[in-house]
């Protein structure tokens, strides 16, 4: 636990990129359940790893984003819950052994999708218990760490990220999403400011603190910098692949790799321990954002 920590006081680690993105490139169709592929085209799982891995990346994400009881039962899938955590964590193994590279594996929880109360019908408890079950799951897999992501409600955040610390003894990543106002205002879309996210998610156990997705690379840079204006915990950022744009009604990003990949110094600077991407972003991007480190460690 402290070993990743105490590396990332000298080292900028590499994460990977999107996972649905990829997985749509393999033929994931609209309206199935992605982390079923896990047990299903558990090959394919590994593929995606191994690219990530040639790639570049330090740590690797496990194919379970929706892998709590509430999303899994919009599938009829909640009975294969543990199965397909537990799976997912070995895909993501297997494809570290075949590369014999030492590639950390995150085991990576998500939100539940529904709102907690009083806006929504579920409470605080039953959201701490669906995040309890998946922790379990993943840890018992055999995950290195744990990143909870693309988080927007702070109950929910906080639900996650004490499941994560009681149930576990992996180190906890925890991001939430943020938009960027013209006038740099940061806060998620259901009004979480930086300030109050470093606070209650640092109470909550959080070892690490970051955000994904949002909306833009430069605007990421500005998160990054609120949030290590408001603490001295390694930070993590992973941003989508520019702005999502929508052709023929699909939703894609246009973000190269080396626009992507030319915001590493500035994230990096503005106190990002660990550079990777979210939306829109394939081993290309990671291969590109691993280059800049490269080249930032040889000047
Ligand atoms: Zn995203």
């Amino acid at each position: 636990m402290q070993d990743i920590i105490n590396r990332l006081k000298k080292e900028i680690f590499v994460c990977d990129g999107a996972m649905g993105t990829m997985l749509q490139k393999h033929g994931l169709s609209a309206g199935e359940c992605p982390e079923y592929w896990n047990l299903t085209k558990a090959e394919k799982l590994v593929l995606v790893h191994r690219e990530y891995i040639e790639a570049g990346a330090d740590i690797i994400i496990t194919n379970t984003f929706g892998g709590n009881r509430l999303k899994l039962q919009k599938y009829n899938l909640e009975g294969k819950l543990k199965e397909i955590n537990i799976s997912s964590v070995a895909n993501a193994k297997l494809a570290v052994e075949q590369s014999g590279r030492p590639v950390m594996v995150a085991g990576d929880i998500g939100p539940t999708g529904s709102l907690l109360e009083p806006l929504g019908f579920l409470s605080v408890k039953e959201a701490y218990e669906a995040f309890k079950e998946q922790v379990l799951a993943l840890a018992e897999g055999g995950a290195d760490l744990l990143i909870i992501e693309t988080m927007i409600a702070l109950e929910e955040t906080v639900a996650a990220v004490r499941a994560a610390k009681e149930n576990s003894k992996l180190p906890v990543i925890a991001c939430m999403t943020f938009d960027v106002t013209p006038n740099k205002d940061v806060r998620t879309v259901m009004g979480v400011d930086v300030p109050t996210m470093v606070t209650e998610l640092t109470k909550a156990g959080a070892d690490i603190l970051g955000s994904n997705c949002g909306n833009g690379i430069e605007q990421m840079v500005e998160v990054i910098r609120a949030i290590r204006a408001n603490t001295d915990k390694p930070l993590i950022a992973e941003a989508n692949a520019g702005m999502p744009k929508l052709k023929d009604g699909i939703i894609y990003y246009d973000g190269t790799p080396e626009v992507v990949a030319s915001f590493t110094g500035a994230l990096i600077e503005t106190g990002a321990n660990i550079v990777g991407g979210c939306c829109g972003t394939t081993p290309a991007h990671i291969k590109e954002i691993k280059n800049q480190i490269e080249r930032r460690k040889n000047k």
